[in-house]
């Protein structure tokens, strides 16, 4: 709820020229589009007509416009701008989770590319130009029309500051040369700009940095031609994150931007919005919620949640490992399969495991007392939401960023454990063997000296994300000081447009 002090500070000053209207862009992939939902729920909860005055608009496009007005309040408002067509796509998929194959994931980029002529029709048609645009990075073309319109620019990752610095300094740091011959060998090398007890190997290099130095790759080409130029122009970036978990790496995070752009972490973005949010707009169609209260009254803590997210395919022979390694393991499990995998299980998984493939309400799954550990592939997203219920997590990243994510959550917060998998960086994905992931998945729901380690970190991350949006709290505040901040800017006394 918004508070006196939060309309005190908000009320738009003269000098902002009465700016009072924040549109946001998201991405139309899942995990881009929810924290900016998100975002818009905390700006009219805590700036909008409550207290602050100020007016928040999702643009999204008309295939997304109901899985965004239930998660969003009545008084956002969204506009949805048509979804270009394109050759390579089939009619309707809108979202990358409906993509029949990643290999078009190329296509739907440029797809969206194409959205420039009605963002900019958009823009123009308002009545006064609003105070910020906060739109998706690979909407590289957003800030070029904000620029032009005279409108300060976030830009949007859906990354940590940690992860998306460390993806920056590899793809665009040289080593120095002593380190060449330690990363040939698979040793710990250094990422240049981070503290030195930050260290990493080849298999642990994201798949996100191999993948920027391949030129021919479709989606590095895309990087190239529409975004890379256009993103380190933003005002600022905006994180799903928060200061105790990432305030270490803003600064590297900022050195890639031009001088006076701030990270600013204001997140985990659905705690922001509010608790309700949790209740509302997450259908449970799989009827997940009722399954965990019946393993919660017999045993609080036994199930082990797994999902991939909406972005990775699993190979059918990688899911039948799985499958057998979690009934091997012993535990009760939850597993999300994507609804695009045309798979069945290899094994009887029995009354205690349940396989699903509609929507899951994954942050009531995760807060569920019946649950007690997380296999994930490390999703930020996901990592956020896990971290925000003290979850442990089995981290078992696959793609884009995630190794980054793993290695943040294992390493350095010591919240869970990993798969022990290459990242992909380096080689095709590795088939995990069903042993492994029943090893593995005992390690993760281990109640002995080392679980009980990793649950108490789990334990205390989680505090310090609650404490990072409530009254007072660091994202809190840092996104008053937002904006504040865009507000004085129209003033001319910080760096206006480049
Ligand atoms: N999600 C969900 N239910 C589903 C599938 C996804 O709630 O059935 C949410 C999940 O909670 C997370 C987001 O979608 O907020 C996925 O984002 P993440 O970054 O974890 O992974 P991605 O799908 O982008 O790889």
């Amino acid at each position: 709820m918004a508070t006196a002090d939060d309309a005190a500070r908000t009320a738009a000053p003269a000098g902002s020229g009465g700016r009072d209207h924040v549109v946001l862009f998201p991405f139309m992939a899942k995990g881009h589009t929810l924290p900016l939902l998100h975002l818009a729920t905390a700006l009219s909860a805590h700036h909008g007509a409550g207290g602050g005055g100020l007016r928040v608009t999702v643009l999204t496009t008309p295939g997304n416009l109901a899985f965004a007005r239930r998660r969003v309040p009545a008084d956002v408002d969204l506009v949805a701008l048509p979804f270009p067509a394109h050759p390579e796509l089939p009619e309707g998929v809108e979202s990358t989770d409906a993509l029949p194959s990643h290999a078009l994931f190329a296509a739907f980029l440029r797809a969206t590319a194409l959205l420039q002529e009605p963002f900019t029709g958009y823009l123009a048609s308002l009545p006064a130009p609003p105070l910020a645009l906060v739109s998706d990075f690979f909407l590289g073309f957003t800030q070029r029309v904000a620029s032009d319109a005279g409108v300060r620019r976030l830009t949007f990752h859906g990354m940590s500051a940690f992860s998306l610095a460390l993806c920056f300094s590899l793809a665009r740091r040289p080593h120095p040369p002593a380190d060449e011959s330690v990363i040939e060998d698979g040793g710990p090398f250094r990422v240049p700009g981070f503290p030195e007890t930050v260290t990493i190997t080849k298999d642990e290099v994201p798949h996100a940095v191999a993948q920027a130095s391949d030129v021919d790759d479709p989606v590095t080409r895309f990087l190239f031609d529409e975004v890379r130029d256009w993103d380190y122009r933003s005002w600022g970036v905006l994180v799903n994150s928060f200061d105790a978990l990432d305030g270490d790496y803003a600064a590297i995070l900022e050195s890639f931007y031009l001088p006076g752009a701030r990270a600013w972490l204001v997140g985990p973005l659905f705690l922001a919005a509010g608790e309700s949010q949790e209740e509302d707009g997450e259908d449970d169609p799989e009827g997940c919620l009722p399954w965990l209260d019946e393993r919660a009254a017999k045993r609080p803590g036994s199930v082990v949640y797994v999902s991939f997210g909406t972005q990775v395919h699993v190979t059918a022979a990688q899911l039948d490992e799985l499958a057998h390694g979690l009934v091997a393991s012993g535990h009760a499990f939850l597993w999300a399969v994507r609804s695009s995998d045309a798979w069945s299980p290899p094994v009887d998984v029995g009354t205690e495991g349940k396989i699903v493939r509609g929507w899951v309400p994954q942050r009531r799954v995760l807060a569920h007392p019946a649950v007690g550990g997380f296999v994930s592939h490390c999703g930020w997203n996901s990592v956020l939401e896990s971290l925000a219920t003290g979850q442990p997590m089995l981290a078992w990243p696959v793609m884009a960023e995630q190794a980054a994510n793993a290695k943040h959550v294992a390493d350095i917060l010591g919240a869970g454990v990993r798969m022990g998998v290459k990242a992909g960086a380096n080689a095709a994905p590795e088939l995990v063997g069903r042993a492994h992931v029943a090893g593995k998945v005992r390690e993760l729901m281990d109640d002995g000296q080392t679980g009980r380690r990793m649950r108490a970190s789990a334990e205390h991350v989680r505090k310090a994300t609650r404490a990072a949006v409530g009254e007072g709290g660091t994202s809190r505040l840092a996104l008053r000081r937002l904006v504040d901040e865009l507000q004085r800017s129209y003033d001319g006394g910080r760096r206006g447009d480049e």
